[in-house]
């Protein structure tokens, strides 16, 4: 029997009927795939089989990380922020794209999203970033000045055609610096307002 995958949101054990993912939000990651800026977001969806409890290096191919400052939303607004991992199978990804295929193979299977905890917000939310480091080193910093499309804009953007149910997550894309997934290695993935870590979540990679 399927059991529904949970977030822990201040405690409680909740459960996103999806993710919805923003693809090239930040300049640099664009650049550093060789992809185009988008004329508005570009939008994909992880259902709730894709939350996993453990970051795998490696699930038919190799896996690579993007952190993402995530929401999580109720009553249509933003009510908690955490950080997650988009898992992608980028080879498969790519040849997806060239054959103008959907990316569901490689962006929505099972363990394709890793999340901390996520927290309520008491502040508003121009101050939030992130950090991911691997092995203590920092491999990837997004701030919300960053992003091309804020997370209110990508709301009022969604909302023109799907809902958010109550306890979705929205993902808000990576910034630059995104790699693989190697086995052993220790992800440290935290949320900032301004200079006070207010999450973090740490995986060791399978
Ligand atoms: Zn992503």
């Amino acid at each position: 029997m399927y059991q529904q995958n949970t977030i822990n949101f201040d405690g409680d054990d909740l459960v996103p009927s999806k993710i919805v993912c923003v693809g090239r939000n930040y300049l640099a990651h664009i650049e550093e795939l060789g992809n185009s800026v988008p004329s508005e977001p570009v939008i994909f969806v992880k259902p709730n089989s894709a939350i996993g409890a453990e970051l795998f290096s490696e699930l038919q191919e190799t896996l690579h990380y993007e952190a993402e400052l995530c929401f999580l939303i109720q009553g249509g607004s933003i009510a908690g922020v955490g950080v997650g991992l988009d898992l992608t199978k980028r080879d498969l990804q790519t040849t997806l794209r060239e054959q103008g295929l959907p990316w569901e193979r490689a962006k929505a299977f099972d363990h394709s999203a890793v999340f901390s905890n996520f927290v309520r917000l008491s502040n508003a939310i121009e101050n939030l970033s992130i950090r991911l480091s691997i092995n203590g080193q920092l491999v990837q910093h997004g701030t919300i000045d960053l992003m091309i499309n804020k997370p209110q804009a990508l709301l009022s953007n969604i909302a023109e055609f799907m809902t958010l149910a109550d306890n979705d997550i929205l993902m808000t894309g990576t910034p630059k610096g995104v790699g693989t997934v190697q086995s052993g290695q220790v992800f440290t993935c935290e949320v900032f307002d301004g200079g006070t870590s207010i999450v973090s979540k740490t995986w060791t990679a399978q």
